[in-house]
């Protein structure tokens, strides 16, 4: 459970109690776009692969940059509809990255099959991916952001399997698959 611990050391060093949301429900709105399809980085002069300098980008810069459903996902916290995004079901080997920046963020390898309908891991790349309490909509949960470039990327619950326990459930357009022979 070290993994846990250091997500509750990180965020709630402040001693507040820590209240993880069990169930898959979502009852916020979730974005309305025509196509939840990702987006390729497409013009995007912040984006890579192996650059990982941190990023400070504003969001009048990055809204001239990304499509409309990354920029609302990514720089606005909103969240794709569930069982849309095209990696909820997708099993292939190999990495996945922000979308925005080209961070790297999970590993084919920590990702498992959910019933919650966005992709889901047990586990992050430590070096990817940091964590901000996130109280909005009446919930109290744990937000996942990408440590490059500071855009959400979903949350993590406590109702993972094992080893971690952890439950990252993620939004599909925020993510960019690359299989290991493309690499
Ligand atoms: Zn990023």
């Amino acid at each position: 459970m070290w993994l846990k611990n250091e997500i509750y050391d990180e965020i709630f060093s402040f001693n507040h109690p820590v209240i993880f949301l069990q169930a898959c429900t979502q009852k916020y709105e979730p974005i309305k776009t025509s196509s939840m399809e990702n987006t390729e980085a497409k013009n995007n002069p912040y984006y890579s692969r192996t650059d990982t300098t941190k990023l400070n980008v504003s969001n009048d810069e990055w809204k001239k940059i990304l499509a409309p459903d990354l920029y609302a996902i990514a720089r606005e916290a909103a969240t794709e509809r569930a069982f849309t995004g095209k990696y909820n079901e997708f099993d292939e080997i190999g990495g996945y990255y922000c979308a925005v920046c080209g961070n790297h963020l999970f590993r084919s390898t920590s990702k498992f099959s959910s019933s919650c309908g966005w992709p889901s891991f047990f586990e992050a790349d430590k070096e990817g991916v940091y964590y901000v309490r996130d109280q909005s909509y009446g919930m109290d949960r744990v937000e996942v952001l990408c440590k490059r470039c500071d855009s959400h990327l979903g949350h993590v619950f406590d109702d993972g399997p094992k080893p971690t326990g952890l439950r990252y459930c993620m939004n599909s357009v925020s993510l960019e698959f690359v299989a290991d022979a493309q690499k």
